[in-house]
């Protein structure tokens, strides 16, 4: 385990200690922009439901990720814009997706809103056509949700 696997490790167990729950409209589920095809023209970055659902990347199932939860999702297109969308006041905890290092700045940048944090995989090398573990993702979304009424 590296060092940045570890931080990342007691990050989310600190997260978890705390049992913090809120309502799906202040997570926002933060997504980097590599998990879009690099072939795919649509404009996923702006506007998620660009996507036309054609099943090459993972956006489609986040798509019905976010329908299926309520949460806030976001892809965004670099560390600057993920920074700025986690100061959004209505955030009030976050679930990120991305590569550890990014996930790290991520991190310290939310502070003190709590960060779930998911790691992305890569099987084709960094910041090119990475995945995310759907079921992973909804776990951590579900940590986070406050019961339904
Ligand atoms: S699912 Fe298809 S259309 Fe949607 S972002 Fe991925 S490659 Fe593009």
């Amino acid at each position: 385990m590296n060092a940045r696997h570890l931080l990342i490790v007691v990050n989310n167990w600190l997260v978890r200690r705390h049992r913090h729950r809120f309502a799906p409209s202040e997570i926002l589920v933060l997504l980097p922009r590599c998990l879009q095809r690099a072939d795919c023209d649509r404009s996923v970055v702006t506007d998620l439901d660009a996507c036309r659902r054609c099943g090459r990347c993972d956006v489609a199932a986040l798509i019905a990720l976010r329908n299926e939860t309520g949460a806030r999702f976001h892809m965004a297109g670099g560390g600057r814009e993920a920074a700025a969308l986690t100061r959004q006041p209505a955030v009030l905890a976050v679930v990120a997706c991305a590569c550890e290092k990014e996930l790290l700045d991520g991190i310290r940048v939310a502070f003190p809103k709590p960060v779930l944090a998911v790691p992305n995989t890569t099987p084709e090398g960094f910041c090119r056509n990475t995945r995310v573990d759907i079921g992973r993702l909804r776990a951590a979304i579900q940590e986070l949700l406050k019961p339904a009424a």
